[in-house]
């Protein structure tokens, strides 16, 4: 490959990393400590790793972090009853529900339950509503994380042709929002999509967030376009790959995240983010 004409390589980690000391500069300024409660219901280890990460980075930036543990036999109005004990206790500003729940637990009905001003993952349909709307509210980290890292490549979002690749609750719908939002003209595209190649070819702006390890290839990419790559894909040998193949894209984009190292350190940097928001919010 012609290095020289390599993409340039959106450091997550970097950015992230600044803006969790940007955070815990900004905490350190505040008279009380913003608090961030964390349920997790079973044994999922995917699950256990990130809530202990996400209680980790929490601490380091001065928020109070607490983890609730809960058996994978949590009945849905137990469940719902410690959301409504956090949602009462005036010292707690954020709540995250890890998900996915284990089965038969619903997840709607206890998104639902959060008090949307408390809801830091940014799921209820309140705030999904608002960013739809073009409101303030809170934002889902991930879609958050993914704008941080398009205005640190210094991309021009106005007018700018944006292909969206995914449309779930949790990213794909939130980040053509925002995108929307930030004026730029915005594709969704999915798997019912005709002719995913050529709609991913006239984007200036390409988000994958599919769940398929390298499915989006070199040649559906514009020369000069910036590609986030959101997708977490564990292969079998256990290392992560993205929803882009890396090397193809890289040679032809003008700048790529990498994964690991792009999108997913940003997750939660944006989850502290949205916990001080959340707290100020609401302590004025
Ligand atoms: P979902 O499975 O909820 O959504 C995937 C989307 O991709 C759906 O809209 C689906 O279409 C679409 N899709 C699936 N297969 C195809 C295909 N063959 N062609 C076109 N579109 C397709 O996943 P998420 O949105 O939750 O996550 C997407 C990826 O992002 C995953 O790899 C996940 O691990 C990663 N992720 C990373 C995070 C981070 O912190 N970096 C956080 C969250 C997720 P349809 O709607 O038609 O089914």
């Amino acid at each position: 490959m012609n290095t020289a004409s390599m993409a340039r390589i959106i450091d997550g980690k970097a950015v992230a990393a600044a803006l969790r000391a940007r955070i815990a500069a900004d905490v350190a300024t505040l008279s009380y400590r913003p608090g961030l409660t964390v349920v997790l219901v079973g044994e999922d280890p995917a699950s256990q790793v990130y809530v202990r990460s996400k209680d980790r980075a929490a601490q380091a930036a001065g928020i109070q972090a607490h983890t609730i543990r809960l058996p994978a036999s949590t009945s849905e109005a137990e469940l719902l009853a410690v959301i409504a004990g956090l949602n009462a206790d005036p010292a707690v500003d954020g709540i995250l529900v890890q998900l996915p729940l284990p089965a038969p637990l619903r997840a709607q009905p206890v998104i639902d339950a959060i008090d949307p001003a408390k809801d830091v993952d940014g799921l209820h349909p309140i705030n999904a509503g608002r960013l739809a709307n073009g409101l303030p509210g809170l934002v889902p980290c991930t879609p958050l994380g993914t704008m941080k890292l398009l205005a640190e490549a210094g991309v021009a979002l106005r007018g700018a042709r944006a292909l969206v690749l995914g449309r779930s609750v949790l990213v794909g719908r939130p980040v053509a929002a925002l995108l929307t939002n930030a004026d730029a003209t915005v594709t969704i595209a999915h798997s019912r999509t005709r002719d995913l190649a050529a709609e991913c070819r006239r984007a200036d702006i390409l988000v994958a967030a599919v769940g398929r390890a390298e499915m989006v290839r070199g040649d559906w990419i514009a020369p000069g376009a910036v590609v986030i790559d959101v997708g977490i894909n564990r292969l079998a040998d256990g290392s992560l790959m993205g929803d882009v193949a890396f090397a193809e894209a890289a040679a032809i984009a003008l700048a790529i995240t990498p994964v690991p190292g792009g999108v997913g350190p940003m997750t939660i940097a944006c989850l502290l983010e949205n916990t001080v928001t959340a707290a100020k919010a609401r302590r004025g």
